[in-house]
């Protein structure tokens, strides 16, 4: 593995996770985000990763201090990017943020950098112009709880370069994924394909009051023996996320039912502070929430 210096760009949901795994596999590396007070958010998010991968993992405290020594911050993405043989995205899933981001890094990052993005819905070739090099341009996409949720889907545009492909699916493995090739664009990658079209149908159950949560919940767990049903799925995703995508599908669509779902989202979860597991509450409470009570599938 030639890759020693890694940039991970967003320290949101996703970008903690990433930068912690694979500072946790040995890798050096620098979280990049706007501004000091996200910086901040950063440096208390890579802490409160530390007793998941203890409980989970059973990482030793030798392990998880050497994780968060190899971890560096910086607001500044030219310091950032300067000596980084990676890039990964993991920026708000939002086309101008993302393509403004690319259009910055490509004049900054020095030429043996490779970029990737972490975006779910966005394809690569969206943003393979901006970025100033296409070939050396790809997706790397993560699943949330990345330590033990250990895929990561790689997809090309058609502009990547087969060889670098090759080094990301190695890279990928280093960290401890899972690596998934994808040897065609697909909007979704293969989990969102799967994931989206049911997260969808759930919050359209609920924004034409169909049913509540709970039951639309219980439906699905116990029609599918699935652990979790969509909402329980989305507070994991957050609702931040779950948001732009919508958002981004009414103003695309003008379909009024999608607009529909995106204010509710706005009015009754993320305007009263519910953006999800990560803050204790989204569409249940958190740590216990009702889905996990002995009960919640019974008669
Ligand atoms: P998030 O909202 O939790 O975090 C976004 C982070 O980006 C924040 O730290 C924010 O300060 C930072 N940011 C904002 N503008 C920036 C800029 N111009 N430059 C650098 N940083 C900036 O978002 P998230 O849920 O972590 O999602 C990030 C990306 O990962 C999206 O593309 C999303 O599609 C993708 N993703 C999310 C999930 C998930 O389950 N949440 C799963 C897979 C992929």
């Amino acid at each position: 593995m030639n890759y020693k210096h890694v940039v991970v760009a967003g320290s949101g949901v996703l970008g903690s996770q990433i930068a912690f795994q694979t500072a946790f596999k040995g890798f050096n590396v620098c979280i990049y985000d706007i501004n000091e007070e996200a910086i901040e958010n950063a440096k208390k998010r890579i802490e409160g990763l530390k007793p998941t991968y203890k409980s989970d993992l059973g990482a030793t405290e030798e392990e998880l201090a050497d994780t968060s020594n190899r971890i560096s911050y910086s607001a500044d993405l030219s310091k950032a990017v300067a000596d980084a043989d990676l890039v990964i995205e993991a920026i708000p899933e939002v086309v101008n943020i993302k393509m403004k981001f690319y259009e910055e890094l490509g004049k900054v990052a020095p030429d043996k950098t490779r970029f990737t993005t972490n975006s779910s819905t966005l394809l690569p070739s969206q943003f393979a112009e901006a970025t100033g090099r296409p070939e050396k341009f790809l997706a790397l996409h993560f699943a949330n709880e990345i330590w033990k949720n250990n895929t990561a889907e790689i997809m090309k545009h058609e502009g990547t370069d087969s060889d670098i492909f090759n080094e990301v699916i190695e890279f990928a493995k280093a960290i401890g994924m899972v690596a998934l090739p994808l040897h065609k664009e697909q909007p979704g990658y293969i989990l969102n394909s799967l994931l989206v079209p049911l997260l969808d149908a759930a919050q359209m159950l609920l924004a034409k009051e169909v049913a509540d949560v709970e039951t639309i919940d219980k439906t699905w767990m116990i029609a599918t023996g699935s652990p979790l049903g969509p909402f329980a799925i989305l507070d994991i995703v957050g609702i931040n996320t779950a948001y732009n995508i919508t958002l981004a599908k009414a103003k695309a669509t003008g379909d009024v039912q999608i607009e529909k779902v995106a204010n509710l989202l706005k009015t009754e979860y993320i305007d009263k502070g519910k953006l999800g597991r990560s803050v204790g509450e989204g569409f249940y409470k958190y740590p216990n929430p009702s889905f996990n009570q002995p009960d919640f599938l019974k008669v």
